[in-house]
C-alpha cells in the first residue's frame, strides 16, 4: 500500500558537501533525487514499528534488557535513505521528557543498557549532552550506555570536538556505534574522530545499510569492513535496508544481500564480518537475515520469525536483481 513519501530537506556539511564531489558513494547518500519523491508499491507503511513499544516520548523499550532513549531527533546532514526520515529534524525531547525517561530506566533495574540514539544524540549541546551521560552514569542497573552516531562521517571535525569534551571518569561502559556505509568516508579527518572517541575511552563498534548503488558488491563492503578493523572499529551490523517511501531507489533484493554476505564469510576475517540483520516490518524486532530466522517461500516471498516465535511475512521483492558480481 504506497504511503507518500515525507519529504526531507537536503542538509549537509560543508565538509560532506567537498567530499560528495570526490566520491559518488558519498554523493549518492546526501543528494537528493527526484525519485524520493516517489510512493511504489514496494512500501511499507511501518517499516520499523517503533510506535508499537514506545511507553513514554523517545523512549523505545522492546528488549527487556535495553531501551533506545531519542534525545534529539537533529542530525548534521541528512542521509537520503533515512528510515526515520518521517521524523528527523530539530525537535529533541524536553527537559521534562527527559526526566520521566531516566525515571523510568532507574526504575527498572533488569535494564542494563541505554541506546542513546534519534537524530544524532551527538549533535545535542555538549553541556546537555555531559548532562545526560552523567545522569545515566549514576544509575547503578546502568552497565552501558550506547551512542550511534554519525557525526565523525557527518562533520569530523565536532565529533573531536565532543570527544575532547567527554568526561575522562565514568563508571557505565561506553560504547559508539558509528554509522558508515563506503569506505570513501574514512576520511583522514573520519579516522581523527576515531581515533578522539578512543581516546575518551569508548568502545567502538560499526553499523551499515546495505544501499544500492553505494555498497551493494562484494569488493565495497570488504574493503570497508576492512578498513574499520584497521581502524579499531569493529563490524557489528549490516542492515537490510528498510522499506520507508521515498527509499526504493537504495532498495537490495533480500536474496541479493544474503549471497553477498555468503560471498564474504569466505574471503573475510571473522573481525571483519558484521552480522547481517532484518528489522521484521511492524515492530517485531531485528532478526539474522540468514536461514535460522528468514526463511524463502516457493512465491519468492518470505517468513520471518520472531525472538517470541511468532512467524511473519516478509514481501517479495518486485524485480528482484539477485545476481552477485565476483569479488575483485
Ligand atoms: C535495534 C534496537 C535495539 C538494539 O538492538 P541490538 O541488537 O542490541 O543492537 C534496541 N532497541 C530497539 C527498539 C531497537 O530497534
Ligand atoms: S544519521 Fe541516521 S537518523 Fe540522521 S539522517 Fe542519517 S540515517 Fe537518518
Amino acid at each position: 500500500m504506497p504511503v507518500p513519501p515525507h519529504p526531507l530537506t537536503e542538509l549537509l556539511t560543508p565538509y560532506l558537501r567537498a567530499l560528495a564531489k570526490t566520491s559518488p558513494a558519498v554523493a549518492r547518500q546526501f543528494l537528493g533525487v527526484a525519485a524520493e519523491a516517489e510512493a511504489t508499491p514496494d512500501d511499507l507503511a511501518d517499516p520499523i514499528g517503533d510506535a508499537a513499544h514506545s511507553p513514554l516520548p523517545g523512549l523505545v523499550h522492546r528488549y527487556p534488557d535495553r531501551v533506545l532513549l531519542l534525545p534529539t531527533m537533529a542530525c548534521a546532514s541528512h542521509c537520503r535513505f533515512c528510515f526515520r526520515r518521517d521524523r528527523v529534524g530539530a525537535r529533541r525531547m524536553s527537559d521534562g521528557q527527559l526526566d520521566a525517561a531516566l525515571a523510568y530506566v532507574s526504575a527498572r533495574p533488569q535494564i542494563h543498557e541505554v541506546i542513546l540514539s534519534g537524530g544524532d544524540p551527538l549533535t545535542l549541546p555538549q553541556a546537555r549532552l555531559a548532562d545526560l551521560l552523567a545522569r545515566l552514569d549514576a544509575i547503578d542497573s546502568v552497565e552501558t550506555v550506547r551512542i550511534h552516531t554519525r557525526l565523525a562521517v557527518h562533520d569530523p571535525a565536532r565529533a573531536v570536538r565532543v570527544a575532547q569534551a567527554l568526561a575522562p571518569e565514568r563508571r557505565a561502559a561506553l560504547w559508539i556505534a558509528l554509522h558508515v556505509n563506503h569506505a570513501d568516508e574514512l576520511t583522514a579527518e573520519a579516522k581523527a574522530a576515531i581515533r578522539a572517541l578512543h581516546g575518551a575511552g569508548a568502545f567502538l563498534v560499526s553499523q551499515t545499510v546495505l544501499l544500492a548503488g553505494v555498497n551493494d558488491d562484494a569488493a565495497t563492503l570488504a574493503t570497508l569492513f576492512r578498513a574499520l578493523v584497521r581502524q579499531g572499529v569493529k563490524p557489528y551490523y549490516l542492515h537490510h535496508p528498510d522499506r520507508a517511501a521515498g527509499t526504493e531507489h537504495f532498495r537490495v533484493p533480500l536474496a541479493r544481500g544474503r549471497a553477498l554476505v555468503e560471498t564474504l564469510r569466505g574471503t573475510l576475517s571473522g573481525l571483519a564480518q558484521p552480522t547481517y540483520v532484518l528489522d521484521i516490518p511492524g515492530g517485531h524486532g531485528k532478526v539474522w537475515a540468514t536461514d535460522a530466522y528468514v526463511t524463502p517461500a516457493a512465491d519468492g516471498s518470505w517468513t520471518a520469525r520472531a525472538i517470541d516465535g511468532s512467524r511473519h511475512p516478509y514481501p517479495a521483492d518486485a524485480d528482484a536483481v539477485v545476481a552477485v558480481p565476483p569479488t575483485k
